[in-house]
């Protein structure tokens, strides 16, 4: 592959602090990639995500070739001219989506052909054409093509999965445009099963990436099973290349996560949540909605920084929430991305400061002990 474009300058036990350079500029990491799933953060301007710490967003493939289609946005002058976010984007091979939201797939060797969830169109998405869209696109790290396992699935069929993603992994490769500053990343896949993701691993690096992403977990198996396969999979993986655990997650899964090797996340998480009324805080989730909210002064977090914090109390946004006003959710997405960018802050400090263990042990007793002051619950529903 081409030279590496990421520097790794701290470590403590496997986690990493590192850089990434491509074309549109520097990612620093551990990195958090909110999700601008059609070409748009919901709820956010652009320059409002920036303020909230994110170098890097992440686009959706699926979405954008249907809609407004990828030529269209190349037309445009390319994703970041398009969205107005000049920095770095990675955008996601579709492959994920096209399982998980369209009609009638039927995955050949070739690809997989399906029925768009807008206008039952007929599309084949092959590895050549996902590499050959996220290029229109003008993504700085493009993904290879790949099929997420299901979960479950006999060892059987994550083999037969796996080895399939693996041929597609190669073509995308040779269908990918090397210019400098544009990255592929492989998908490790092998669902639950060490040697399967041995296998995939030693494939991938034989292929030769940027940087490698595991795949396949966060979709169901459950936190202590997701992190029984960090404890070993990371590290299967090109040592100095970065590390993307794709889909995840929840704030104490990016903690245990970094802790294990990785380097780089995504999750709608933090946007999706902040539509719907939860709010992320160090003494964990506030849902909103919750009447208790409605008389209460203080902000979601009086030691939070965001704008919602620093204008707002909590019965406005219990208000705006319970009224289905656009601003709840403005208000409560930004708090969300300000609260993951600000923990990604912490930790790629307490990395470098060689404080990892403490950072980690303080994180874990504020979110499970609710503060008499605060008095939130956690993971209300
Ligand atoms: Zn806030």
């Amino acid at each position: 592959m081409s030279e590496n474009c990421f520097q790794i300058l701290a470590r403590e036990g496997k986690a990493r602090r590192g850089r990434i350079a491509t074309a549109h500029g520097l990612v620093n990491t551990p990195a958090f990639m909110p999700v601008g799933t059609a070409g748009t953060v919901k709820a956010m301007l652009p320059e409002s995500v920036a303020a909230t710490g994110a170098e890097i967003l992440l686009g959706n493939t699926y979405h954008l070739m249907l809609r407004p289609g990828a030529e269209r946005v190349a037309a445009l002058g390319g994703l970041h001219e398009f969205m107005n976010w000049p920095g770095p984007i990675l955008t996601d091979s579709g492959g994920f989506q096209v399982m998980s939201l369209s009609e009638l797939r039927k995955i050949g060797e070739e690809g997989v052909e399906f029925r768009s969830h807008l206008d039952g169109a007929k599309h084949l998405l092959t590895p050549e054409r996902s590499i050959e869209i996220q290029d229109r696109l003008d993504a700085d790290i493009a993904m290879c093509f790949d099929e997420c396992t299901p979960f479950p699935a006999t060892p059987e069929q994550a083999a037969q999965s796996m080895r399939l993603s693996m041929r597609w992994a190669a073509r995308s490769r040779t269908a990918f445009r090397r210019r400098p500053g544009y990255l592929l990343f492989g998908i490790m896949q092998g669902g639950i099963h060490e040697d399967l993701r041995k296998e995939s691993a030693d494939a991938l690096a034989g292929i030769g990436f940027d940087g490698y992403a595991i795949g396949g977990l966060a979709i169901g198996e459950g936190q202590q099973e997701m992190f029984r396969i960090l404890d070993f999979a990371p590290d299967l993986l090109p040592a100095g290349r970065p590390r993307y655990l794709m889909g995840v997650g929840r704030p104490e899964d990016i903690v245990g996560a970094v802790q294990r090797g990785i380097d780089m996340f995504d999750c709608v998480m933090p946007t999706r949540s902040g539509r719907t009324g939860l709010a992320f805080t160090r003494f964990g989730e506030l849902n909103m909605r919750n009447a208790r909210h409605a008389e209460d002064i203080l902000p979601i977090d009086p030691r939070c920084a965001c704008p919602a914090c620093r204008g707002y109390s909590r019965g406005y946004i219990h208000h705006l929430v319970k009224s289905r006003e656009i601003l709840g959710s403005m208000l409560l997405t930004w708090h969300n991305l300000h609260y993951y960018q600000e923990l990604m802050a912490g930790l790629r400090g307490a990395i470098e400061a060689g404080g990892l263990a403490e950072f980690v042990a303080g994180f874990g007793t504020e979110r499970a002990q609710a503060s008499d002051r605060l008095k939130p619950t956690r993971l209300e529903t």
